[in-house]
């Protein structure tokens, strides 16, 4: 294979692998937002149980009043009731006594159902707690691996950087100002497989005497399509044959 044409293929393989680095270092302000996205619905859901628990603890202090505003009373016509002179006095201080018994009855039940329901909010409130720790925790591995990936892809840019320099010191100027051209017109990738007589990165068909000379690797030939730089590989032919 002719020298450059090996340096070209070596040379694109570092810059997309590069490119690749570079992009997923590109993604980590996106991926730390989604992390504090996670942890603030987490925290949003304790808060929310938080909120319903200290709305029945209100309830419950309102009814406690309630009882005992009734309860009062109940004191109040009891007293009474031993004073009255007339049978209708009686008869009316009962029926006061029944409805203030009743109204206790009425808010003592409803003070059980509170006290059910605080149980149940209570359990809320653990669990969602316990959610927001397994996530900060979840978050906590999920950041320190993005950390650690963070230093692999930094230290990878440099050790291409170093081959890459390496590479171009090697290259003739021609070459590979052609390389750059090519790359920054094509997205980064300057270099392009020809397989089964096609450039298989635009699938335009190549003519067969282009084709015939991309198959011997000795010359640099462009894609008359996508201008990119055309390699062969030979196929693993005795591999393929004999598996
Ligand atoms: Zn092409």
């Amino acid at each position: 294979m002719l020298p450059d044409l090996e340096r070209l293929i070596a040379l694109q393989k570092l810059d997309t692998t590069a490119d690749a680095a570079r992009r997923t270092l590109a993604e980590e302000p996106e991926r730390e937002r989604a992390f504090a996205a996670r942890l603030d619905e987490a925290s949003q859901r304790v808060a929310a149980a938080k909120a319903q628990l200290a709305e029945n603890q209100n309830a419950r202090r309102g009814i406690e009043k309630d009882v005992a505003v009734h309860q009062g009373r109940l004191s109040k016509f009891r007293e009474q009731a031993m004073a009255v002179k007339t049978n209708i006095e009686y008869h009316a201080i009962q029926k006061e006594i029944a409805h203030a018994q009743a109204e206790i009855k009425t808010h003592e039940d409803r003070m059980l159902e509170r006290m059910l329901e605080a149980d149940d909010l209570t359990a809320a409130v653990k669990k969602a707690e316990a959610d927001l720790a397994a996530e900060q925790k979840a978050v906590d591995g999920d950041r320190k691996a993005m950390t650690a990936e963070h230093a692999e892809l930094q230290a990878s840019l440099e050790q291409i950087a170093a081959e890459r320099t390496g590479i171009v010191d090697a290259l003739d100027k021609q070459t590979l100002a052609i390389f750059e051209l090519v790359s920054k017109r094509r997205n980064g990738v300057a270099l392009a497989e020809a397989r089964d007589g096609i450039c298989t990165i635009c699938h335009v068909r190549l003519r067969p005497q282009v084709f015939n000379n991309v198959r011997r690797n000795e010359e640099l030939i462009q894609c008359d399509s996508c201008n990119r730089i055309l390699y062969f590989v030979a196929a693993p032919a005795a591999a393929a044959q004999n598996p």
